[in-house]
């Protein structure tokens, strides 16, 4: 079994989320060490995939999914076009968040959110919400899950 590492992260709710592989798990039964986890799709989905951890190291996994993984759309090279709390546009791609430089008709240039703290000159060009073209690389490393999320939960 070749398991990715999981990523602990919060819920809407604040209760701690497990993240591994593309999936959600949330906490069904926890003892001193350790602790029982279900796919979050386990209502809706009727999705039987859980995780046993010890000390937040995955012991035991039975990774049998009923739906596709989705926490992948986060870090994959799709654009997730969202909304920044004061209205602007905003596009989560590779676990980058982009904001809209300059718009011409179809054409749109966007360039790294976090520009101004690392001065990073990342940018990149769109035609009708699709990635045309890519300029220069990004001077610091992607933003963590919880940044995305937070981004994230005004998806459009
Ligand atoms: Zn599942
Ligand atoms: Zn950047």
């Amino acid at each position: 079994m070749n398991l990715e590492v999981p990523i602990y992260d919060l819920s809407l709710k604040g209760g701690k989320v497990l993240v591994l592989d593309g999936f959600r798990y949330s906490i069904a039964c926890q003892s001193s060490r350790k602790t029982l986890w279900y796919c979050n799709r386990l209502a809706d989905r009727g999705c039987k995939a859980r995780i046993s951890t010890i000390e937040d190291v995955v012991v035991n996994c039975i990774n049998e999914h009923t739906h596709p993984p989705k926490q992948n759309i986060y870090v994959s090279d799709k654009p997730v076009f969202s909304v920044s709390p004061r209205g602007a546009r905003i596009m989560i791609m590779g676990g980058y968040k982009y904001t809209v430089h300059i718009q011409k008709g179809m054409k749109t240039r966007w360039f790294c959110a976090t520009h101004r703290n690392h001065r990073c000159n990342a940018a990149l060009y769109t035609v009708e919400d699709v990635v045309v073209k890519y300029g220069n690389q990004h001077s610091h490393p992607p933003l963590n899950l919880s940044e995305l999320y937070r981004y994230l939960y005004k998806r459009l």
